[in-house]
Formats: structure tokens, sequence, C-alpha cells
């Protein structure tokens, strides 16, 4: 007897819920429409947000110079301990939530991981209107990390602005929540679709929007579209393409000649996934640029070079396109380490003379000031533990490599690693304390070259697979067991003078993964971490005042903003692996005194396992198909990352993994088919590799 996927899945479901997967609360209904708000926010108002709107949050950073500092102070180092909450909505979650909502004539805007954006009345919490672009859920799998992510919306002219995870930009009537247009942002070709997990900037007329998925061999770009019509007006690549072709401009013919062997078939990386400002005093747009595909760059590009413009940020004009100046983080990139970590603009006396400065914290460690109207090196200061550099050298502005850790010679671990010392949770610049607040993590990644490489000298892409470049699987295991100790990851919120490069205070997170920070005219550092908690801290002194239990993790980054005469802080909550996944916008203010009802506790007890019936040979191959096709959403070794820990499956789950793995049966979860990517037998590799984890870990735990 056949029977259909929907019948499965009504008799699936309860048990994925009892023992796998998890499913959020399903998205808030359409409500109530409150009077209609036209949100009229141009480039001026975004700029002068400070005289003008000190009560809002217009753009991803608060402003373009992107400080996340408010100036509010009814929430101060007196008050905090008074502070509650006041209203909590679900948000569906995925994936842990990165939004960083914008607040407009008092209405918050924020999306879920898919990319759906709610208009909800920034006071009361209720809601407007909601919006669902309906990004494709097979898109999930081409995640670098974990599932879909989205980290906000642009509010421009009437409109809001949301790029899915799908690669589409679309405007939204910010009055109605109807839609307007929706653009395909990935008309270029690649070998897998291309993502989108940044906010748009909205700036001169114009919306930019990048994209994501360097790992996925793309080629990155930023596209500046038309804010009304949605035309596209010009493209900047970030990276030279195919040079037996015409180049798309002079300034990638000039990169081309850094660049050696096919890096071109590989897409070469670069992708635009995060960080993108806009600068009204210049009249420039700054993009920060992510790393190089394959990670290696004696993979990459054979014969060396610097590889322009990975790792660097790149001034350009808005209305063309064209590039003013360019600087490179970390030449010829070996390490993941992308510059597209948050810019902060300021104008600033450095040694004696009044400038323009960008400040960037990229994943390499080093707080870059550049001077903003020539990319300038001013300072370069390590802020996170480093093992890869000993300094960067001021004279020619490179990083100087530390000889002694050459990892393709000797593989080890390095500092940072690939999620580098700061990643894209976001920084805060205090300009009065002259203070950056830079959420970091020491955590280190172990880095070899694969074993197939090794042994041939030959690098054989893998088609639909993350193209790292790096060991993985046993082999890796292995070379990790025989290098001993692996450093301790921890997380770090550090406020950091970017003048003299001292770190000012520290505090040591309770989790290695941590928040985005929020900087206030009260004397406040807000920052949340993964152990659920949102923390207020003394900005001069690091000085804990008071925190909230979310029973969620936190990486978004936290916002201020005034409705009436009340202040409020706000931030999104997303799935804590303890618990059935639970994401929220909670939002706080003095007196609140709602509260937050613990979520269910998932049985993180791993059951009796079904039958291995594979040989050790099948095992290894289960194991090379697992890491290439599952870990990067379902953890390393199988021990569960963000998603569905597969060693807790149940045994209903186990008889349908052909169907979920081979048919999309969970494909609503974000569970792509991957039938063209495994044979029935290869499925079932899978899954006994799966097994095996699992009892190896339920032999580990004890019993229970
Ligand atoms: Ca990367």
């Amino acid at each position: 007897m056949s029977v259909s996927s929907d019948w499965f899945r009504a008799r699936l479901t309860p048990l994925i819920l009892a023992g796998c997967c998890g499913l959020g609360p399903s998205a808030e209904a359409q409500s109530r429409a409150l009077e209609p708000k036209a949100a009229l926010v141009d480039d001026k108002r975004i700029d002068r947000i400070d005289e003008r709107d000190p009560g809002a949050w217009l753009a991803y950073g608060r402003g373009y110079d992107e400080h996340r500092f408010s100036p509010l102070t009814q929430i101060n180092r007196e008050t905090v301990g008074d502070l509650g909450l006041v209203w909590s909505r679900p948000i569906e979650v995925r994936h842990r939530l990165q939004t960083s909502p914008i607040v407009v004539d008092g209405v918050i805007y924020y999306t879920d991981s898919w990319s759906v954006v709610f208009a909800v009345d920034a006071d009361t919490g209720e809601t407007i209107w909601t919006f669902d672009p309906e990004t494709r859920r097979q898109y999930a799998r081409w995640s670098c990390c974990g599932g879909p992510m989205n980290r906000g919306v642009a509010v421009y002219r009437g409109r809001v602005y949301t790029a899915t995870f799908d690669a589409r930009l679309v405007a939204v009537d910010a009055a109605t929540g109807k839609k307007v247009w929706d653009v395909d942002t990935a008309d270029y070709p690649s070998r897998v679709p291309y993502t989108i997990s940044g906010a748009p900037l909205p700036a001169s007329g114009k919306i930019y929007i990048g994209n994501s998925g360097s790992e996925w061999d793309h080629r990155g770009y930023l596209t500046a579209y038309d804010a009304d019509t949605g035309e596209k007006v010009w493209r900047f690549f970030t990276v030279p393409g195919d040079p037996s072709r015409p180049f798309e401009n002079p300034e990638l013919e000039q990169a081309a000649k850094t660049w050696s062997g096919e890096w071109w078939k590989l897409g070469g990386g670069g992708t635009v996934w995060n960080s993108i400002t806009y600068d009204t005093d210049l009249h420039t747009v700054y993009v920060g640029v992510g790393n190089g595909t394959p990670w290696p760059r004696r993979i990459r590009s054979p014969g060396g070079g610097d590889n322009l413009f990975l790792s660097s940020v790149v001034a350009l004009h808005p209305d063309t396109g064209r590039m003013k100046w360019y600087y490179q983080t970390t030449p010829g990139d070996n390490w993941d380490y992308t510059a597209t970590q948050d810019m902060v603009l300021a104008d600033m006396v450095v040694d004696g003379r009044e400038r323009k400065v960008l400040m960037q914290a990229p994943k390499n460690g080093f707080f870059y000031v550049l001077d903003r109207r020539d990319g300038k090196l001013l300072r370069a200061s390590p802020f996170g533990a480093m093992n890869w550099a000993t300094h960067v050298d001021m004279e020619t502005g490179r990083p100087v490599e530390n000889p002694d850790v050459v990892w393709e010679e000797r593989p080890q671990w390095i500092l940072p690693g690939n999620t580098g010392a700061h990643n894209w949770e976001p920084m805060a610049f205090d300009a009065g304390r002259g203070l950056a607040y830079i959420p970091t993590h020491d955590t280190p990644f172990f880095f070899a070259l694969p074993e197939d490489y090794l042994e041939t000298g030959v690098y054989t892409p893998r088609r639909n697979r993350m193209n790292l470049g790096v060991a993985t699987g046993s082999y890796r295991t292995r070379l990790i067991e025989a290098a001993g100790e692996r450093p301790e990851p921890k997380g770090f919120l550090k406020a950091f003078d970017p003048l003299t490069g001292e770190t000012v205070w520290k505090v040591r997170n309770r989790t290695a993964r941590i928040g985005g920070v929020l900087a206030t005219g009260g004397g406040l550092v807000f920052q949340g971490d993964g152990s659920g908690f949102l923390s207020a801290y003394d900005s001069d002194s690091g000085e804990p005042l008071w925190k909230f239990q979310s029973y969620g993790s936190i990486i978004a980054p936290p916002i201020a903003y005034q409705v009436g005469n009340t202040q409020y802080v706000a931030v999104a909550v997303g799935a804590r692996i303890e618990y059935f996944d639970v994401g929220r916008m909670l939002v706080f203010a003095l007196g609140g005194n709602a509260s937050l009802d613990e979520p269910p506790k998932r049985d993180r007890v791993i059951p009796r396992q079904p039958a291995m019936t594979a040989s050790e040979e099948q095992l290894r191959e289960g194991d090379r198909l697992y890491h290439q096709l599952c870990a990067s959403c379902h953890g390393y070794q199988a021990r569960g990352y963000r998603n569905a820990d597969l060693r807790l499956m149940s045994s209903a789950v186990h008889e349908a993994f052909q169907k979920i793995v081979r048919e999309g049966l969970l494909l609503d979860l974000g569970m792509d088919s991957f039938a063209g990517d495994l044979s029935m037998q290869e499925a079932e590799l899978v899954r006994q590799y799966i097994i095996s984890r699992a009892n190896i870990d339920r032999a580990a735990a004890g019993p229970p």
C-alpha cells in the first residue's frame, strides 16, 4: 500500500516533536489594522537621526554611521534595575534569529528566518500587518551554517524592503504590507543557488544588496536597484571572472592580475553577505567583502597573489558603482577571513588631525581605523586572540603572517578560527567615550588540507557541496586527535579604544556564542549570549547591572527606541538547543512586569538505536557523505548543530528516513530532497553513520 506524504506528515509530526526536529510556533495571523503608517524615511532623515528622531532606529545600524548607539537616557545606570518585559511576540525560527529591527514613527519592523516581515505597534506589540515573501524552503540546504537566516529589513520612502534567503529583493508598501515589486538578485550563473542573509541598505534613491555563500562557489557582487521601480542600476563584482571574457570594469582587470590558476571555475568567493553602509558627507557606499573560495590560497590561486578584492573594504560611487578606493585586510586570504563585519563611520581627531574615519573589526582579529576619503590605514590593533599573524606593518598596510604557523605544512588550530574574532554580530560605538564595544570570540578552527589533494596534488571540486578545500570526516578527526589539546572557545564583550588599541574592560560571556551589542546614552551596554541572558553593563566599567533570562539563544543585536514618553529595548531571541524551537521578539521598559513561560524542554537522551548493519568500510563512506552533505546543518559528527540532532531520531523518523532525505517530506521545515545527491543505498549509509555516532555518544553518556 502506498501512502501520501500528507498522510505521512500528519502521522510523523507528533513523533518529530517528541524526539527530533521541533516545530516553531506558526507565524502570527493577520490582525487588526492600525492607522496606516507611511514611513517616509529618506537619506536626510537617516543621516540626522540624532537631531530629528532621537527615539527612532531608522537603518540597520540605527543611522548610516552604524554606531548602534541610542542617545536615550530613561533607562540608565540608576534605573536599569527596574527594567522588565512589557511585551513579546512569537517568531518562527528555523535557525537562531538574527533580525535587527527598525523603528519608524511608532512601528517596529522585523523579520523571521524566512524573511517574513512583521510590522508591529512598537508601543503595544499589536500586529499591524505581516508580509510573507514565500521564500522557497529548499534553499535552506544552501546555507553556510545551519539554516535560513535574515538580519532585517530596510525602510525607505514609504516602503519596506526585505531580502529573501532565496535571493530576491522585495518591496512592500509600508502602510498596507502589500507587495510592490519583487526582483531576482541572482541573475548570474552559479554552480549552486545564491542566497541572501543580510539586510538591504537604502540610500540615494537606491536599494543596495549583496548575497551569501562564498563556500558554495559563488562570485560575490553588490547590486544597486532603483528604490521606486526595482530596476537594476548597476552591479559591482568583487572578484574577477573568466579572464578570457571582457571584464565588467577596469577595476576587475587590475584585480585579475592578483589571481592565478582557474579561480573563476569555483567562483572565487568575495560575497557581500553582510555589511554595506552609506556616507552622506562623501557620497560613498562602503562594502565589506567576504572570504575566498576554496579557503586555501594554494588551491584557489596556486601561483599566489593578493586575490583582490577578497577580504577588503571597498568604497564605491553610489551613482555609478565605480570604485573610489579599497583596503584589503587579509591579502591572499587563507583562513575564511571575511571583511564583512559592520563598519562604523565617525569624525575623530587622529594624531592631531580631524579625520573622517571608517572603523571595522573583521574576522582576522585586527581593529582597523581607515581614513574614509582615501582608504589610508591609520590604525590596526589586535582585539582578539590570534596566532596567524604577528602584527600589521603600518608602512605597507599589510598583516605580517606568523612564519611559525603555516597550517598547510603542519595542520593545526588557528586563531581566530573561521568564525572570526568578530563575526556579523554588530559592535556598538559610543562616540562620547571614544569606545567600541565588540562582541568577540576566541574560537579556534582546525585547518588542514584535504587528504585527496595532498595525495594527488589536484583539487577535485565537489558538485553541490561546499568547497571549503579543507580536510573533513575521519581523516580530519585523526589529525585533530594527533594535534593534542584544542584551545578552549571563549566569548567576550570588550570595550576597546580604536586609537590606542587598548582593551579598557572586558567581560567573559557565559558562552562562546555571543550576541550583537547596543550602547546607550544611559551609560549602558546591552548584549545577549547563547545561555539566553540579555545583560546590561556599565559603559565605563563593564560592571553587570541587570540581566534577563529569555530561555532562548541570543545572537541578534538589541536596539533601543522611544514611543511617547517611554524608552524601550528590543531584541530577537532564537532557539536554544535544550528547548523546542521558540523564537520571540522581546520588548522591555522600566516597570515592565510581563513574564515569560519556560518553553517545554526536549528530551536530550539519545534513544536506543536501530540495528547497525554497515561494515567498517561502509561506515567510512557514510561518514564522508554525511560530512559533505549534512554536517553544515546537522553538526560535525552528527552532534546536532542548530537544527535537528539526528542522534535523537525516533524509530518512526528512522523508518521515514528515505522519504525525508530523498522525497522532501519535511521540506516546509527547510529539509530539501537530496534525491539528486544520494542514492537509496548512500542515504542508508548516512543513516548507518548517524546510528554509529549515536551509539558512541550514548555509550559515553552512560546509563540514563
Ligand atoms: Ca565564509
